[in-house]
């Protein structure tokens, strides 16, 4: 498998490409023939182009997947069909592997070895759902005498995927492997800032043999391709992952015609630390969690919360690791790359300048590499300490590389802060007492809670998702596949 892609590769990923929309098994311009421009964050070039679709494109994307979802192979395809068709496009995406992480690098701006890892992310999305498609049996109901009662699972039909720019190709595999999966055909609407690697994928599946329509991409942007997507009267479910704001549109739109949906708002994760932790296995887990991806991460470590005499230790081992961080653009491989683009960047920048204005001591900091293109969205790391538990800093998502300390006395307060904003989406507690670790594990209000390691493995086996604003559904693991059907009960009458 791919460990390496060398620096021009990355570099010049998808110059001049005119990436289209996929739809009913052709790629095809948007029916306006308008396009947006592709740049890249590390240098601020246009390289590429994307559809810039409108109502016209969803809706024909939406009758593409219709169609196949109610007449084409797919819909007497049987699940170990499907599960092929899954396998196989996991081999088509290893056979691209080194294209497909240099063009994701190149849209997004992320270290080419965070591409690497997309690549493989996607990859076992993809395997562990054409694995499962076979797997995930129905009931048979204890019922009145004379009668049988089963329930089925049964695939909602057309699900609209809406997906961000974060971790694009990894977000589609576990949307697109769980909805395939299950039965259902597909009109993803990637991110407008990274859709490139969304649209190539598609393309690989018709290559591996998926039927024309059960897998369809339109690109655009929010307003003009999203929001009529997520109102479609003919989209049966919508699944999401993105900002609270726009998920609420979505949820909005998608109630007009009463849908179901799947919503992942992103968080602002705790790691509780406590003072018997195992610091050296710690720290390493601590700075990653909010680094990778330059912090643009849902589930990003962005709070650390320290049992106090233990405070001032982690304090200067956190502040010696953020002093050496270097934002590099992505081809340079270093620990992180620019943010995806200037409206991030400045969101990034505004949190970290009110926190300064208020005297929220700064820790240590990261600095932009001197030969970072100028036109590139850089944000160097910053470590804060001593923060204000009702601060902006401390309650709201900042997705970027912006980490906040908190000291507590005791592991009430501990609680008590993990739970204080929002947001509910992952934790984590250090710790080597084997009672508080399920303590706190039970107490903290989240979707997924992580003892003595943070996000272990990518996780694709385990249910993800939010509480609270942090949304609700559940995607990874099997959770996923219940969530992309529905139970049907059927009653036979024998008696
Ligand atoms: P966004 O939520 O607005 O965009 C995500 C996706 O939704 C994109 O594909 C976008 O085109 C689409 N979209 C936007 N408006 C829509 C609408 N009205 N109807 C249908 N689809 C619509 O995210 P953003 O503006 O790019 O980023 C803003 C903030 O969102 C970030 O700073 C971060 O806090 C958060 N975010 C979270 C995640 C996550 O993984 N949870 C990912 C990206 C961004």
């Amino acid at each position: 498998m791919l460990d390496t892609v060398d620096r021009s590769t990355a570099r010049t990923a998808g110059e001049g490409l005119a990436a289209g929309n996929v739809i009913d098994g052709r790629t095809i311009p948007a029916r306006s023939g308008a396009t947006i421009d592709v740049t890249c964050p590390s240098d601020g070039a246009v390289f590429a182009t994307i559809a810039r679709s409108d109502a016209a494109d969803v809706d024909a994307a939406v009758a593409s997947a219709r169609a196949a979802f109610e007449t084409g192979p797919w819909a007497r395809m049987s699940a170990l069909e499907r599960g092929r068709l899954l396998f196989a496009l996991m081999d088509r995406i290893e056979q691209n592997a080194a294209e497909l992480a240099a063009l994701e690098s190149r849209d997004t701006g992320k270290p080419v070895r965070q591409g690497i890892a997309d690549v493989k992310g996607a990859m076992r999305y993809f395997e562990f759902n054409a694995g499962a498609a076979d797997k995930l049996n129905g009931d048979q109901i204890p019922f009145l005498d004379g009668y049988t009662a089963l329930a089925l699972r049964e695939p909602h039909g057309v699900v609209a995927g809406i997906i961000p720019w974060n971790y694009p190709m990894q977000i589609l595999g576990r949307v697109a492997g769980a909805a395939l999966a299950m039965g259902n055909t597909l009109v993803i609407k990637p991110a407008e800032d990274a859709s490139l690697t969304t649209v190539r994928i598609a393309e690989l599946a018709l290559e591996a043999g998926f039927p024309p329509g059960v897998f369809n991409v339109v690109t655009g942007y929010g307003q003009e391709a999203g929001a009529p997507l997520s109102a479609h009267q003919d989209v049966d479910y919508v699944t999401f992952t993105g900002s609270p704001v726009t998920g609420t549109a979505i949820q909005q739109a998608a109630a007009v015609n009463n849908r179901g949906v799947t919503m992942e708002l992103g968080g602002k994760s705790p790691q509780i630390v406590f003072a018997d932790a195992d610091l050296d296995a710690a720290m390493p887990v601590l700075v990653n969690a909010i680094i990778q991806n330059g912090g643009q991460t849902c589930s990003a470590g962005s709070r650390i919360l320290v049992e106090r005499p233990l405070h001032d230790e982690v304090a200067g081992r956190l502040a010696e690791r953020f002093a050496g961080l270097v934002a590099e653009p992505h081809w340079a491989d270093g620990d992180l790359g620019p943010l995806v683009n200037a409206t991030q960047a400045e969101r990034v920048n505004r949190f970290v300048a009110a926190a300064r204005a208020a005297g929220t001591p700064v820790l240590a900091e990261g600095r932009i590499a001197d030969d970072a293109p100028a036109a590139g969205h850089y944000v160097a790391p910053v470590l804060f300490g001593g923060v204000d538990p009702q601060s902006d800093l401390a309650r709201e998502e900042v997705f970027g590389p912006v980490l906040s300390m908190l000291a507590f006395d005791d592991e009430a307060e501990a609680i008590r802060l993990a739970n204080a904003t929002d947001y509910g989406l992952v934790a984590a507690v250090w710790t080597r007492d084997g009672g508080r670790q399920f303590r706190v594990a039970r107490a903290i209000r989240s979707g997924q809670v992580f003892v003595n390691c943070f996000g272990a493995g990518g996780g694709v086996e385990l249910p993800f998702g939010g509480v609270k604003k942090s949304g609700h559904g559940r995607e990874k693991g099997l959770e996923a596949l219940r969530d992309m059907s529905a139970t049907k009960a059927i009653v036979f009458n024998h008696g």
